[in-house]
């Protein structure tokens, strides 16, 4: 576990109470009917980016709060335990922050990061097309320097999270010059117009989050440019974006363990009210194991995820295992807790707005998310053969 110096860990603890406070008042309360409108509404977002977990990982010199992954991951799952969507919602932003921090030039870092810590911008990370998930040889959006300055864009994106609002969008294209994809950041001022349209993507769980379609046609955006400069950057988006999937994968393990954290909450809660021969349903030992079973599963995926936060900070070797890891174990222990926790609850897990219906209809998007999990195994079993 890593040594947070004390500011650090008095900042880091200061929003995990924040967070905690807006989950009791603000999120458990409402979630039912945000998640029933397919709403998340404009006010509960602009709180959770003056908190300043949007900005969060951005670096002090560029006016952020200079946090850890790690110092996230009780925020990231405080969120979680209310909605996914909010958690997913700010993701993208933290996606970006680690791009431009780690891959940026001097002069990108210094456009888009005190934006991004003052919370004035959300980003969004487009790499999914119509016929691209986990094959990156299957994109085909492109991208050529217009005469003018920028870049001229042809193609179509899908499940752009936030992609209707965001103010800027790190996006892979096969960017004139090079046989390898390029992550480009596109200032997002022509979305909307014929030549960038965006269609709204329908989902039967996260709701909330805005998950946009796109496509191109020759659209020239002035201000776009290759992430890291067209000498350092043409051809390094794999490497760069796949980078920033760590932090990506580690968020949606927190989703996965607020999803667990709130099975265990609706399994207990079940277990001490509901009234069953002739006691309660916790006096049978069938409860017990199913208690026991989840939360056993659930330090287990606490320990990994900590640990994997540890190592996407610390930019170790072993990082991307270990947030694949993370993220394919707890995603999958999310879907499994569901199923237990409504094995107790039995009917009162499936009416519309029931807690464990919503979590149903959630927690298989974590799955999917950040790469689909049998796609990132077999990655993990590539890496063990050679
Ligand atoms: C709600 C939601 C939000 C999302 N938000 C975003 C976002 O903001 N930005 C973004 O870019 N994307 C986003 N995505 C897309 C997501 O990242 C992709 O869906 C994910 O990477 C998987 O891609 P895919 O669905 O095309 O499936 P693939 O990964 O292509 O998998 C399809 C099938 O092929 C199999 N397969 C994969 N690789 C191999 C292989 N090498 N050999 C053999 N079989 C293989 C898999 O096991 C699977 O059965 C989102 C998706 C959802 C559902």
């Amino acid at each position: 576990m890593s040594t947070l110096s004390p500011d650090r860990a008095d900042v880091a603890a200061a929003l995990h109470a924040a967070t905690k406070h807006l989950l009791d008042e603000e999120l458990l309360p409402n979630v039912a009917r945000w998640d029933r409108d397919d709403v998340l509404p404009e006010e509960v977002l602009q709180r959770i980016v003056e908190l300043g977990i949007t900005g969060a990982l951005v670096p002090a010199e560029h006016g952020g709060q200079g946090l850890g992954v790690a110092d996230l991951v009780h925020v990231w799952r405080t969120l979680s335990q209310g909605w996914i969507s909010i958690t997913g919602a700010v993701n993208p932003t933290g996606l970006a922050t680690t791009l431009l921090v780690r891959h940026g030039s001097a002069e990108q870092q210094a456009r888009w990061l005190p934006r991004i810590a003052s919370g004035e911008l959300l980003a969004s990370f487009s790499i999914t097309e119509p016929q691209a998930g986990s094959d990156l040889h299957k994109l085909e959006t492109s991208a050529r320097p217009h005469p003018d300055g920028g870049l001229v864009l042809d193609g179509a994106k899908r499940w752009v999270a936030g992609g209707r609002s965001s103010g800027v969008v790190f996006l892979m294209a096969m960017v004139e010059g090079s046989e390898k994809p390029s992550c480009v950041i596109l200032p997002a001022d022509g979305r909307g117009t014929r030549s960038w349209r965006v269609e709204d993507l329908d989902k039967m769980g996260y709701r909330g989050v805005e998950s946009a379609a796109y496509v191109f046609e020759a659209h020239h955006e002035p201000g776009a440019e290759v992430l890291g400069g067209d000498t350092d950057g043409l051809g390094r988006g794999p490497r760069q974006m796949l980078d920033a999937l760590d932090v990506g994968r580690v968020n949606v393990a927190c989703r996965a363990l607020g999803i667990i954290d709130r099975c265990l909450a609706c399994a207990v809660a079940e277990s001490t009210t509901r009234e069953i021969a002739g006691g309660l349903l916790g006096d049978h030992t069938h409860a017990h194991l199913r208690l026991g079973e989840i939360v056993s599963r659930l330090m287990a995926v606490e320990a990994l995820v900590l640990r994997a936060a540890d190592a996407v900070d610390e930019q170790r070797e072993d990082a991307g295992p270990l947030a694949t890891a993370a993220k394919v174990v707890a995603s999958d222990t999310a879907v499994w807790a569901v199923d237990r926790a409504a094995r107790l609850a039995a009917s009162r897990s499936y009416g519309a707005d029931d807690e464990l219906a919503r979590l149903r209809r959630d927690a298989p998007q974590t799955q999917i998310g950040e790469g689909a999990n049998d796609a990132l195994l077999l990655a993990l079993a590539k890496g063990l053969l050679g």
